[in-house]
């Protein structure tokens, strides 16, 4: 049984259909990456599986439970999908440790010395136990995303979503953001990501995912579909991305 499993998930704004009957199947532990010219739907996709966004039609299954209706309240679905943005989000009167801190005070109500622990554990695997009390204000792009890396690993979720998380940072800074991400792959976390980062993909994903359109127009190995791309769509894509 995959850990998520989507199923002819249609998702419209208005006229506009932006997507147009997506299946997926993750398997725990499984790394894919989701590419695709601006506009196919990426976000929405990521956005739907964490139910920001709710679907029009289709179903998504995560560890067993469905993700519409009532069937997963706001506070169980963030214990198990964890999600990080282009924009890091992190709030700026609070300290590193603080923001990572809040949402198992606030959601698991975690007692404060446990989540203090959690927040540590986690702020460390992200390179960040310097910067524990330090301001996001204070950090450089690349430490607030991994802050922000580290909000999401401190709920413990199932499943960590990632919408082009190196896209807002300078060129020196998209590294380090990497390597947390590489090593979290490396622990088994399930890992779905939205990128732009085409080496990455390719590196370190166990599948590629090409959407074009509000469709998978392809999907499978990194090697084999970089290099052997099967439709024109995605050849010119490769080509436009190197
Ligand atoms: P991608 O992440 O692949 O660039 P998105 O999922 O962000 O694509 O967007 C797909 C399409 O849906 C775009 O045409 C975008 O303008 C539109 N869209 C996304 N979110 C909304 C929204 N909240 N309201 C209206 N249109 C939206
Ligand atoms: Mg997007």
């Amino acid at each position: 049984m995959a850990l998520v499993s989507v199923k002819d998930l249609h998702k419209s704004f208005g006229e506009l259909e932006v997507l147009k009957g997506i299946d997926l199947e993750v398997e725990a532990g499984e790394v894919v990456s989701i590419i695709g010219r601006s506009g196919s739907g990426k976000s929405t996709l990521l956005r739907c599986l964490n139910q920001l966004e709710r679907h029009d039609w289709g179903t998504i299954v995560l560890a067993d439970q469905r993700l519409d209706g009532a069937a997963m309240s706001p506070g169980e679905l963030s214990q198990n999908v964890g999600m990080v943005f282009q924009s890091f989000n992190l709030f700026p009167h609070k300290t590193v440790v603080e923001n990572v801190m809040l949402a198992p005070l606030v959601v698991k109500q975690t007692p404060r010395g446990e989540a203090r622990r959690i927040a540590e554990s986690v702020l460390a695997k992200v390179g960040m136990s310097e910067k524990v009390d330090a301001y996001p204000a204070q950090l450089s792009g690349g430490q607030q995303q991994r802050v922000a890396i580290a909000r999401a690993l401190a709920m413990n979720p199932k499943v960590l979503l990632c919408d082009e998380v190196t896209s807002a940072l300078d060129p020196e800074l998209v590294g380090e953001v990497l390597r947390v991400l590489e090593e979290l792959a490396r622990e088994g976390m399930t890992l779905i990501l939205v990128t732009h980062e085409m080496k990455f993909a390719r590196d370190v994903s166990d599948r590629v995912v090409f959407m074009h359109q509000g469709r998978i127009h392809e999907s499978g190995d990194p090697q084999t579909l970089f290099t052997q791309p099967r439709t024109p769509e995605l050849s010119q894509f490769i080509a436009s991305v190197l």
